[in-house]
């Protein structure tokens, strides 16, 4: 039944089994896969028999599609149709788990907290309502408090035997080992660049070139790509103003530049966003210099980027790139952000003349 070279089992053609019943083919309402063949393979063949037989943790980078498998299979354990149909996108579980409202599939809020770790548990010795397992999502458990994890592992540690448990978790080192030792682990990958373009438009219809520059901003994660889309104008504005002020900073004087961290402290929310698009440039002067154009992030800033290579050393560059990592670790260190702004602007690189 394993078909290695084929591509994630949703981009197959889907078999009409209610035909007979139904005057035309009904809506196909699979939950759409991406990418991610490997570990929907894995899953796939897992959910085969109606049941995982123990907990599964997806583990990926943010918004790389963890919990569009996580639903996937919930459609595949859950679906009514014959074993080698599922998830046939056309019965009424698959319909429901679609649009989110089917009763035996249900996704904990994030992050896990203890009253609903604790809910969870007495909620999963209930029958399932329309069919064989009761299917629970939750999602990030890395980001659970220590009491809902430890909650969380008592039900791991016995669930009922209808019961199927999907966690996700970006950083796998924040989740309990006992936790991760009860579960089967799925890793995922965000997709190369130009596989999520043309997902981009293929599926959204976001013409190439804006395709091609949220591919490369979202480092392949399709769900963020779709965020900055979704986020409207206002982010990549923002961003446009972040990379304005690098490319301005670098010219200024000492004077220049603090004031640059004076207005940019103030405004407090999106430092960190701002700061990581400087980082990010910083990796893109680097690549330029050493020739690489391709894996360029911020392709819409090229000429920008170009000048700073001319005129920047790759240590500079380099120094540039480790200034900005170092403020990004101080603001989650909830250092004071005036002072991490201060500290940056005067450690950028200036221009050699
Ligand atoms: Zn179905």
């Amino acid at each position: 039944m394993d078909t290695p070279d084929a591509p994630a089992l949703f981009e197959l053609p889907a078999r009409v089994d209610a035909a007979l019943s139904m005057p035309e083919p009904a809506a196909d309402h699979r939950i759409r896969v991406i990418g991610h063949a490997v570990a929907w393979r894995v899953l796939a063949r897992l959910g085969r028999d109606g049941h995982v037989g123990q907990p599964v943790l997806i583990v990926g980078p943010a918004g790389v599609g963890k919990r569009t498998l996580a639903g996937a299979l919930a459609q595949l354990l859950v679906c009514v149709a014959d074993a080698d149909d599922r998830p046939c996108g056309r019965c009424r579980a698959c319909r429901l788990v679609a649009n989110g409202g089917h009763p035996d599939v249900v996704t904990t809020p994030a992050p896990l907290r203890i009253d609903a770790a604790r809910a969870l548990q007495s909620g999963l010795s209930l029958s399932p309502v329309e069919g064989r397992v009761r299917v629970t999502v939750l999602p990030d458990v890395d980001l659970a408090s220590s009491g809902a994890a430890n909650s969380l592992l008592k039900t791991l540690e016995e669930p009922p035997p209808h019961a199927v448990l999907i966690l996700t978790a970006v950083q796998e080192a924040n989740v309990l080992p006992t936790i991760r030792s009860r579960c089967r682990r799925v890793d995922i990958k965000p997709l190369p660049p130009a596989e999520a373009a043309a997902a981009l438009t293929e599926h959204h219809g976001v013409p190439a070139d804006r395709a091609d520059l949220l591919a490369r901003l979202s480092g392949g994660a399709l769900g963020r790509a779709l965020a900055w889309l979704d986020a409207d104008e206002a982010a990549l504005a923002d961003r446009t103003a972040w990379l304005d002020r690098l490319f301005t900073l670098v010219d200024a004087d000492r004077a220049g530049r603090l004031a640059v961290a004076a207005q940019v402290a103030r405004a407090r929310s999106g430092l960190a966003e701002g700061i990581a698009h400087w980082l990010g440039s910083f990796r893109d002067v680097l690549l330029l210099q050493h020739g690489l154009n391709e894996p360029v992030t911020n392709r819409d800033r090229l000429t920008d980027l170009h000048r700073l290579a001319a005129s920047l050393t790759p240590a500079q560059a380099a120094n540039g790139a480790r200034a900005t990592e170092t403020a990004l670790g101080q603001l989650a260190a909830h250092a004071n952000p005036q002072l991490v702004l201060d500290v940056l602007t005067l450690a950028l690189p200036a221009p050699q003349r």
